[in-house]
């Protein structure tokens, strides 16, 4: 196949020309106050085009100087009235205004999604739509961030109130770079809090061009900072910061700790959303064609680079060969190819890193005995394109079954019965999603009951939307987003005693 150009040469949509045109219009830099700034030491990094490698544009670099400014400038802002003073239904209405600029943009979004991150044009156009979702659920909230009043004597009167925790440091990964903004963003703003985002520097322009849009719809300056930068530099600063009240992290496990760490010195609140190796159950009655279909979308999807990709599937060993064969056949359908084609299922991987990372773990499968199926190599010699892969027979103890590797490679391991499954389904240190495929409703209960994952799917697989809590068991994270435990994430309870 030949990619050379790949990302360029189909017509141009409205929405992709628009994101050209804004990439076009002139370096990025930080969003500190209300006013877009160069970092005060002048540094520059450069983001690319992933299918192309071609250079997208150069962006500010944020440095710990900024990161104090940026801090600052959201405190102001937290306590000044223009935010602390407005009423929850005003928030709801300023919510509402950033969901409706998602939406008009949509296109343009979309476009920029796929520029900076590779993933499928339907695929960004499709998580533009769910932001703009995301955007209206945590909308409706501030009206319903309720307290309770608590029995008491006659003599007093106790209750208790839910207040914003105040300066949010919000650190993202690079895979789904525009969801997390949106989705951390909301959340805060909605239970008054103000906002520090720290992009990944892999992916900074969704986000960039969403902070435009915010600030287009009139929030007070300092409320939303976003500062694009390197995690060790900017992010740590983040971390580390001693007026940041709290950090929501999504990324790697490893780093997740040391955000944790990092966060001693003034006892931030923490939420992490980390890596996952999400176990799919297939039991011997299951919908088979649904269940065939539903593996390949999910370690397909963005190539792979989900958090809560289903990347082991245990089958059971009656099934195990039709099921991989089933698998091996359709997953062989999906095109690898440029993001703005209409029929491409995998666009590029990230980064030449994470291309090398990934084969290094097709070696190591080889290496280790499993089963190549299908898959296995790079695709053409320009961007990071690699081939939907799959390894039958493996052992659960193989390092591709153990380890997150981020990229379009599934794992078929057989089992022998509902307990074997369990206990390989939880052999291991990550917790973060799960799925069990049967007709069998008792088995169903029993075996979500069983796994230990933050979310658990039946007969189905990936659905969300932002009732359901989102997070993490084991290593796959602390705390959740989403749904109405991510509202306690971002508010603090007070208790008040009136002596009457
Ligand atoms: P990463 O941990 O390398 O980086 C994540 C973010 O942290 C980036 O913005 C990075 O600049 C920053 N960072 C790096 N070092 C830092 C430090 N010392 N202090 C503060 N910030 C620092 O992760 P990644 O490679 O960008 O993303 C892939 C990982 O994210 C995978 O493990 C994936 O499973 C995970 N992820 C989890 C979820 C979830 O909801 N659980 C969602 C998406 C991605």
């Amino acid at each position: 196949m030949n990619l050379a150009n790949a990302g360029q040469r189909q017509s141009i949509s409205l929405g992709h020309h628009k994101a050209l045109e804004w990439i076009k219009s002139g370096p990025k830099r930080l969003l500190i106050d209300g006013k877009w700034v160069n970092s005060q030491s002048g540094k520059t990094f450069t983001t690319y085009n992933p299918a192309t490698e071609e250079a997208l544009t150069t962006v500010s670099e944020a440095d710990a100087p900024d990161v104090d400014a940026a801090v600052a400038a959201a405190r102001r802002a937290f306590l000044a009235p223009s935010w602390a003073a407005m009423t929850p239904d005003q928030r709801t209405v300023a919510l509402l205004k950033i969901a409706e600029a998602i939406e008009e943009n949509g296109e343009e979004l979309a476009a920029l999604e796929t520029l900076d991150n590779g993933m499928p044009l339907w695929y960004s156009t499709n998580t533009v739509k769910k932001c703009a979702e995301v955007v209206r659920y945590y909308a409706g909230w501030p009206t319903k961030i309720l307290g309770t009043t608590n029995p008491s004597d006659p003599s007093s009167f106790i209750y208790m109130v839910r207040e914003p925790v105040g300066v949010c440091g919000l650190i993202n990964a690079w895979n789904t770079p525009l969801m997390m903004a949106c989705m951390k963003v909301a959340n805060a703003l909605a239970c008054g809090n103000t906002a520090v985002v720290k992009p990944a520097e892999l992916t900074p322009l969704s986000t960039l061009r969403f902070a435009e849009l915010v600030l287009e719809t009139g929030l007070p300056p300092g409320v939303v900072n976003v500062l694009p930068g390197p995690g060790a530099a900017a992010g740590a600063a983040l971390a580390a910061h001693p007026d940041v009240d709290k950090v929501a992290f999504t990324g790697s496990t490893a780093v997740g700790k040391q955000i944790l760490a990092a966060s001693t010195g003034n006892l931030k609140k923490i939420t992490l959303e980390l890596g996952g190796k999400s176990p799919s159950i297939i039991f011997q009655d299951a919908d088979l064609d649904n269940a065939v279909a539903a593996a390949v979308r999910s370690f397909c999807g963005n190539s792979g680079q989900i958090c809560s990709a289903a990347t082991r599937l245990f089958v059971h060993e009656s099934i195990h060969d039709e099921v991989a064969r089933r698998i091996s056949d359709l997953a062989s359908t999906y095109k690898v190819g440029s993001p703005f084609a209409a029929d491409t299922k995998l666009g590029p991987l990230i980064s030449r890193e994470q291309l090398n990372r990934v084969m290094s773990y097709v070696d190591a499968g080889t290496t280790e005995g499993a089963e190549l199926l299908l898959g296995g190599s790079r695709v053409g010699d320009i961007g990071h394109f690699i081939q939907p892969t799959v390894f039958a027979s493996v052992a659960n103890s193989m390092k591709i079954a153990q380890e997150e590797i981020f990229g379009p490679v599934l794992s078929i391991i057989p089992f022998n019965d509902d307990q074997d499954a369990v206990t390989k389904a939880n052999d291991t240190p990550y917790g973060l999603a799960a799925a069990v495929w049967t007709r069998d409703l008792t088995r169903a209960h029993a075996v979500s009951r069983a796994v230990k994952a933050g979310r658990v799917w039946v007969n189905t697989y990936g659905e969300a939307h932002p009732v359901m809590a989102s997070g993490g068991y084991k290593q796959s994270g602390l705390g959740r987003e989403f749904g109405a435990e991510s509202l306690e994430a971002y508010t603090q309870t007070k208790a008040v005693l009136v002596r009457l």
